[in-house]
């Protein structure tokens, strides 16, 4: 039970209900009203905290799950951390199977929130029996008492955020948002989120945000898997090579694509001038954002609500290194380096 004096039981009251606040810099001059929902504020630090406690809720009011029973996922991201914190809250195990590409420090933080990670190589195909897909399915078929998570299949990823983000920011619009801006990975936050607000409102405008790279747009247009979409890209979380079930692709209006360099030059220039320390994706949101902004899509009075799924802390080694930045070369085209050091 939330309390008013701010004293909780445990950490997962504290998921959800997270801020909506204006952008006062980044949006000045645009017609419309822009406000982004910051997700960094739930306990895990993202987004995916809601989905990891509702479907583990869920399995628990079905009996499928009893304490010492074990969670299973395919992540090493927001997903597997948030899966972590909720595991150790309620004494599950987790295990989570990732991919050797994973950055050590990423295994680190899982290991250090209690999960067992298997790490899986990255070269083989899906349906390698060491691939970490299989090997997810081989511990969930092996181990008794054991949830497979599935995010980008479960339909309760879509209705944690239906039961959750879509009745919060229209509370906190008072039912005036007109648009939303979302970055589609599984597919959940962006589908349940649409579900609850165009229940509430049908002419609510639902924008996907998508990658050069992924088929999600491609698929949204013509209803077909376009192989010839997928190409390697670096914001991680959004996009995909495959066609999540967990996106209700007929909630959602349109997708807009961006770029890696702009989306990542976008999420610095947030910090810059909202000091809102935040994810990638943010930045590739509100470039999404920009890019419509730019062809006059918002009127005056429209109020837009762009999620921020994460914290920036997460992209301390990529987005906010300026050396990563320039060995993406993209300093190449804007020379925006960090503020400067002083060495005494
Ligand atoms: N941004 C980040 C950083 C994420 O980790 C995710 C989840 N993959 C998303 C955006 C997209 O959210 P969803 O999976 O609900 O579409």
């Amino acid at each position: 039970m939330k309390q008013d004096n701010q004293v909780f039981d445990n950490l997962l009251d504290l998921v959800g209900n997270t801020p909506l606040v204006k952008l006062n810099k980044i949006a000045s001059k645009l017609k419309g009203n822009f406000y982004a929902k910051l997700e960094s504020f739930n306990p895990g630090h993202s987004s995916k905290d809601r989905i990891a406690l509702h479907i583990i809720e869920q399995a628990e009011a079905q009996g499928i799950l009893s304490p010492g029973d074990t969670i299973i996922e395919t992540t090493s991201g927001n997903t597997g951390f948030s899966l972590a914190m909720v595991s150790i809250i309620k004494g599950y195990e987790c295990v989570l199977a990732v991919s050797s590409k994973s950055s050590p420090d990423k295994i680190d933080m899982l290991k250090t929130m209690g999960a067992k990670v298997y790490v899986c190589p990255a070269h083989v195909s899906a349906d390698d029996p060491r691939s970490y897909y299989e090997v997810a399915k081989r511990l969930h078929s092996e181990i008794k008492g054991s949830v497979y998570i599935n995010q980008y299949f479960n339909q309760l990823n879509i209705d944690a955020h239906y039961k959750s983000t879509g009745p919060e920011i229209w509370k906190q619009t008072e039912g005036k948002i007109t648009h939303l801006v979302a970055c589609s990975g599984t597919g959940g936050t962006i589908s349940g989120t649409a579900k609850y607000l165009k229940e509430q409102n049908p002419n609510i405008n639902i924008i996907g945000v998508d990658a050069f790279g992924s088929v999600i747009k491609k698929y949204h247009e013509t209803r077909e898997f376009d192989e010839k979409e997928i190409y390697p890209y670096r914001i991680e979380g959004l996009g995909k090579n495959l066609i999540p079930g967990a996106t209700d692709f007929d909630l959602i209006d349109e997708f807009v694509k961006v770029t890696d360099e702009d989306s990542a030059h976008t999420a610095r220039h947030i910090a810059r001038t909202e000091g809102m320390f935040v994810g990638y994706t943010s930045g590739a949101a509100t470039q999404a954002l920009l890019q419509l902004s730019e062809q006059e899509r918002f009127k005056e009075n429209d109020l837009v609500v762009v999620i921020y799924p994460d914290h920036g802390a997460r992209y301390m080694s990529k987005v906010y290194s300026d050396k990563w930045m320039e060995d993406q070369g993209f300093f190449d085209s804007i020379n925006e380096a960090s503020a400067e050091t002083i060495q005494y």
